[in-house]
């Protein structure tokens, strides 16, 4: 599966840092009194604990300092770059920066090698790392996630681009997810925990013998929280967001029982997907059907938060 993967967050005191590499420019703080560069980002000198810094452009030419080659990956966001080149870089100017070899078979590289800057770019909105390669290769590459297509053939829309996003609302429901048992054991457990005990849920006996349904029925609300059980499809992935919250429910709904022993699955549509002032709101309708029923018997209006 393609994985957002996570990214660096600007501060007041880096933002210069990456608002360079947006525009193709390695940018150091350097010491005023002293002339010392500073790396990583600092309020102050650290030689000579100065506050008077500013940011001066630089070539970004070094050479390799340490390195490693992670073959397990560190995130399994970044699995789709296993083996990845880990390196300590040391600029001209002497400071040093953790980053990525990129290009480079793994028998080219060499600690004390000569390196040059790339710039990759990670996503639609221009967000820029610093790599390192070989003089004279790519000083550039594109990272962003197809619009189109992504690894695992989803679609990627950016979270924050509302055509896009209002292109996903639909009426038609996606694929079924996988199936869920719901035995009296899950249903006692969730009796104990809920403090919800009523006999229609916990006791075969007399339900076989007073039941409507002839046998112990589900909680609405248990069967609601399984959705985090079943793995629903959905065709498209959204990109570039760094939080993602549940941010409730529009309509929650429980129009027919679920005996024990059914086997459940779900399925999903977009309902709503639009950026607000919160951030971006999805709205998921999500159903839980016992597997063969046609009525749902959890209807949820999911809300999803991403920003
Ligand atoms: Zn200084």
């Amino acid at each position: 599966m393609a994985m957002q993967k996570p990214l660096p967050i600007a501060t007041d005191i880096s933002r210069p840092f990456w608002d360079g590499l947006k525009q193709g420019k390695i940018q150091l703080p350097r010491c005023d009194d002293c002339q010392t560069w500073v790396f990583y980002p600092r309020r102050h000198c650290t030689h000579c604990f100065s506050h008077q810094l500013s940011w001066q452009e630089v070539s970004g030419q070094g050479t390799l300092y340490s390195y490693t080659l992670a073959r397990i990956p560190t995130m399994p966001e970044f699995a789709d770059e296993a083996p990845q080149a880990m390196a300590v870089v040391e600029l001209d100017e002497g400071v040093r920066l953790n980053t990525t070899l990129v290009g480079l078979a793994e028998d080219e590289i060499e600690v004390g090698m000569t390196l040059a800057p790339v710039f990759a770019k990670v996503n639609a909105k221009g967000d820029t790392l610093l790599r390192f390669t070989a003089p004279n290769r790519e000083t550039t590459r594109d990272e962003t996630p197809s619009l189109e297509a992504g690894v695992d053939g989803k679609k990627q829309v950016p979270f924050d681009d509302g055509p896009a996003l209002a292109s996903l609302v639909t009426g038609k429901f996606g694929d079924w997810s996988n199936e869920l048992t719901i035995d009296q054991e899950l249903v006692n457990r969730f009796a104990e925990l809920s403090g919800d005990d009523y006999w229609l849920h916990t006791d075969p006996e007399r339900a076989k013998r007073e039941s409507p349904y002839g046998t112990t029925i589900a909680h609405g609300a248990l069967v609601q929280i399984l959705q985090s059980r079943l793995k629903i499809p959905l065709d498209f992935e959204l990109t570039g967001f760094s939080t993602m919250v549940n941010y409730g429910s529009d309509r929650l709904r429980f129009p027919a029982p679920v005996p024990v022993g059914s086997k459940v699955h779900a399925r999903a549509r977009v309902k709503d997907a639009e950026p607000t002032r919160k951030g971006t709101q999805v709205t998921l309708e999500v159903h839980t059907h016992v597997v063969g029923q046609e009525r749902p018997s959890v209807i949820n209006d999911l809300v999803i938060l991403y920003r």
